[in-house]
């Protein structure tokens, strides 16, 4: 990652798909998904391994990572709440493995029915797992710190919970951390706050990424905070798909388009061709056509004259 350019990671297969009423057919995710990194998107977290009763909008994760891991220059990213989750995602080949911590422990409690203390055993034995590969057959492994900044059924959560989990995380084997924001409940100045007082305890190389939510319209702002702090790695959905089941009315993560867009403008290289990105909206409202889909520079369209950042930074 050069000085002036980001990493935008496609969670909209995921986090998006798994709000959605409706399924998405198998073979429609999979247009899609090659869609997308036609138009440049270079990492997409393309499902998650979690039991198939509970999330049936996932069911077909497996045959998911198979079909994205034969796409040329993909990193392949997928949600793993337990250790077979991240046996299943080896098998199809995933780049990298999530597992979240849900710093709020009674939100830990509901979304994958474990405690800190079993989400901590859960990360050693994935560690241990990972550590049985050939090291070129490894997916990175992040530990993803999610209601970081505050949580619907627990309300802000103490920063000493906050760094221990962290430092858990890497003790048990994590590459990294991630800081999620799942309700949508920071602002810039609490964005830069917790990402230095993390990045204190695990060193800066082992915070690289956010997943911020739209749910107050503050993500492009946290956004832009947490850039200028030196995160490089952007969770984000398109057309701001997603949301959270107990925060009614929450317009789901940042919205792809927009954040390509803030950063292209900007003169950030996101590698990624906006027109052809957001002519994917039409896959997404044909396979889903009860789902509205977010985003002000689709509406409006691109600037006259605008060129992006590798044009503009390349005429520097
Ligand atoms: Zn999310």
């Amino acid at each position: 990652m050069t000085k002036n350019s980001v990493l935008i990671s496609e969670v909209g297969p995921r986090d998006g798909l798994q709000n959605c009423k409706a399924i998405m057919p198998t073979e429609d995710k999979k247009a899609w998904i090659s869609a997308l990194a036609a138009a440049g998107v270079k990492e997409i977290e393309v499902g998650s391994f979690v039991s198939p009763k509970l999330l049936p909008q996932m069911a077909d994760t497996g045959e998911i990572v198979r079909h994205a891991v034969g796409i040329d220059g993909l990193e392949v990213a997928v949600l793993v709440p337990n250790l077979k989750g991240a046996q299943l995602a080896v098998e199809a080949g995933a780049d990298k493995i999530t597992l979240p911590l849900s710093v709020s422990e009674t939100h830990s409690l509901r979304n994958i029915r474990r405690t800190h203390d079993q989400v901590i055993e859960e990360a050693e034995a994935i560690a241990d797992l990972l550590s049985s590969l050939p090291k070129e057959q490894r997916p990175h492994f992040e530990g993803s710190l999610s209601t970081a900044f505050g949580c619907t059924l627990e309300g802000p959560i103490d920063d000493a919970i906050i760094l221990r989990n962290a430092e858990r995380l890497m003790a048990a084997g994590c590459d990294e951390v991630g800081l999620s924001d799942t309700t949508g409940y920071g602002d810039p100045v609490s964005m830069k706050r917790l990402i230095r007082a993390v990045r204190a305890v695990v060193g800066d190389d082992h915070l690289t990424g956010v997943h911020l939510h739209n749910t107050r319209g503050l993500g492009l702002a946290n956004v832009l905070a947490a850039y200028e702090e030196g995160i490089t790695t952007f969770d984000s959905s398109l057309g701001g798909l997603g949301g959270c089941p107990t925060a009614p009315g929450a317009s789901g993560n940042v919205v792809t388009e927009d954040l390509v867009f803030m950063f292209e403008s900007m003169g950030v290289d996101t590698g990624i061709d906006l027109e052809a990105l957001m002519a994917t909206r039409d896959m997404v409202s044909a396979a889903l056509p009860e789902e509205d889909l977010y985003g002000f520079t689709p509406r409006a369209g691109l600037p006259l004259g605008f060129k992006g950042a590798a044009v503009s930074v390349a005429a520097e």
